[in-house]
């Protein structure tokens, strides 16, 4: 039987040494979709693992548990509401790198524009260079 604390989508065979796990606010607008589809990018360079961020704004312990266990949580929002950042910092975790696509020259547009391959390939070079990967 599984553990409903656990999550699979945190594995990958292509883990860098140092733990990372990547976050995006996953909201509608193209800025979160371009969120997301960046920390899904990283984790298929093998750079670290995406994770649940609703699993950790649920209150899931297991998966709190894993955030605080990690080397690096890397969490990026989409606009300055900063909502993954909000859930985070409920959790008062300190192994956490805050950014945001609104910050890195992506404009938040209107309801249904979808996020760009070059708005992804920006905030995938922004974290990088962050967090001090290649
Ligand atoms: S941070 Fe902005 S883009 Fe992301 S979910 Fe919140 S309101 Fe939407």
């Amino acid at each position: 039987m599984s553990n409903s604390n656990s999550c699979s989508c945190s594995k990958t065979d292509q883990e860098s040494s140092k733990k990372i796990l990547f976050y995006a606010c996953s909201g509608g607008a193209n800025v979160a979709e371009a969120s997301d589809k960046a920390c899904r990018e990283m984790m298929s360079q093998g750079l670290g693992s995406m994770f649940c961020l609703a699993g950790l704004g649920a209150g899931i312990q297991g998966m709190i548990q894993q955030a605080s266990d990690v080397d690096l949580n890397v969490v990026i929002d989409g606009c300055p509401m900063d909502c993954a950042r909000k859930i985070f910092e409920k959790l008062e975790l300190e192994n956490v790198q805050y950014m945001r696509a609104t910050d890195m020259g992506l404009e938040k547009k209107a309801k249904g524009t979808r996020a760009t391959e070059q708005e992804v390939n920006a905030i995938v070079s922004h974290a990088k260079e962050a967090i001090g990967v290649n």
